[in-house]
């Protein structure tokens, strides 16, 4: 029997604890919050209304493997996630579609660019911005530049600091424009809510008699790592460690701090069942936050007080704020490797997660990444 210690009890952690426990190991599970389930972590208010103060989370994936694990876990309620762009007080959906293309053009003209598009691009494709700006056909480029304005350049600037040449394509295709009017922001085959929540979920993930779960615990202050040895609370320890924190911290910043966006929320509760005509609005042209979620419209319960947030997205500062989303420039990439290449040199430890890989991952990556190391890890014997 192994001894497995996982720091974080997100849904990395939580996943791979899980698969250790009922190998037959016992496992135990530290997170220095008092709360299960990382930055997925939800709660119900007084109001009866299900909030995620780290922002929205909606469970999307292709993952069949992924879906199945997690449905050991939690009942499902269908949802699909739709998106509206507040372009100077006009809602359009986003990503930018057809439907979008006939709300802010003229018709005569948006059936022109229509049938531009069919023709250049092809009747239910997607296509990124930036692909359709440097595209051959003038009239498609100055279309693309219409919409890159309106929906992309405020947005990206304001969500990350960089424009969205800086950023290249790995971050802009997210968000592609389609040709054709689908209208869900996610076209994934399971699109689903936790009946009961993610932190529900996540609890029954961290369920077994072979897990045990400390909260509240720091566990930066009592991990040492000297020479290919790792040390926990003085002594060396033997077992593998998991660590699905951030990787500069646990090497006390040895290369410097690695660059993230943080946010700021802010929260309220409205008296009326609906505040705004989806349950994202980006504002993508104005204002300073980035997107208003109505938490309500996430769920089918229909509610007589409704809560918002407003998102603001600002540089992370160590020590002040709570690292987000990894910066994904080639750069910070390089940066990241030295810690990754210090981490290889200590067989026990292993590396999991947003922060430990210093990437942006979905929940469902998350699930699966931990699925892969632990198969990884006992592969290894
Ligand atoms: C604003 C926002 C919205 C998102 N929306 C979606 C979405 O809609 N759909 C989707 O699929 N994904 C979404 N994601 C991504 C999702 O949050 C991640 O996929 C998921 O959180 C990854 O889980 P994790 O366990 O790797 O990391 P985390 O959830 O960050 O968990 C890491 C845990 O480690 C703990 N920890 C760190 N250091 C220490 C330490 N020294 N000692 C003890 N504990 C420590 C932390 O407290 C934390 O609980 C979103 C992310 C953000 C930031």
């Amino acid at each position: 029997m192994e001894k497995i210690i996982v720091v974080g009890a997100g849904l990395s952690g939580a996943t791979i604890a899980r698969l250790f426990a009922e190998k037959g190991d016992k496992v135990t599970v530290v997170d220095k919050r008092d709360t299960i389930g990382g930055n997925a972590y939800d709660y119900v208010d007084k109001n009866g209304i299900t909030v995620q103060p780290y922002g929205p989370h909606i469970f999307h994936t292709n993952e069949k493997v992924v879906f199945d694990f997690l449905s050991k876990y939690t009942e499902w309620e269908k949802y699909e996630h739709r998106v509206l762009a507040n372009i100077g007080g006009k809602h359009v959906p986003v990503p930018f579609n057809l439907t979008s293309l006939f709300e802010l053009y003229p018709k005569e003209k948006a059936e022109e660019i229509k049938e531009i598009l069919v023709k250049e691009v092809g009747l239910d494709k997607k296509v990124p911005i930036l692909t359709l700006k440097q595209h051959e056909n003038p009239e498609v480029r100055k279309f693309a530049g219409f919409v890159y304005k309106n929906i992309f350049y405020t947005y990206t600037l304001k969500q990350w600091g960089f424009k969205p040449e800086e950023l290249g394509e790995a971050v802009m295709n997210r968000v592609p424009v389609y040709v054709s009017y689908e209208d869900r922001y996610f076209t994934d085959e399971y699109q689903y809510m936790p009946k009961d929540g993610f932190t529900e979920m996540i609890a029954n993930i961290l369920r077994h008699p072979n897990i045990t779960v400390k909260l509240g615990t720091d566990m930066k202050k009592d991990i040492a790592l000297d020479d290919g040895k790792i040390y926990l609370y003085g002594k060396e320890f033997e077992g593998k460690l998991i660590y699905t924190g951030c990787v500069d911290e646990l090497f006390n910043y040895k290369y410097g701090v690695l660059p993230y966006r943080s946010l700021k929320f802010k929260f309220k509760t409205k008296k009326c069942a609906s505040y705004q005509d989806a349950a994202v609005v980006n504002y993508t042209t104005s204002a300073k936050f980035t997107r208003i979620s109505e938490f309500t419209k996430f769920t089918c319960k229909p509610q007589e007080k409704t809560v918002i947030v407003k998102e603001f997205s600002k540089a992370f500062k160590k020590g002040r704020d709570i690292p987000y989303y990894p910066i994904p420039l080639q750069k910070n990439q390089l940066h990241y490797e030295k810690y990754r290449e210090e981490a290889n040199a200590y067989k026990d430890l292993y590396l999991l997660g947003r922060l430990a890989n210093y990437k942006y991952i979905n929940m469902d990556i998350a699930v699966l990444n931990a699925m892969k190391l632990f198969d990884e890890i006992v592969s290894e014997g």
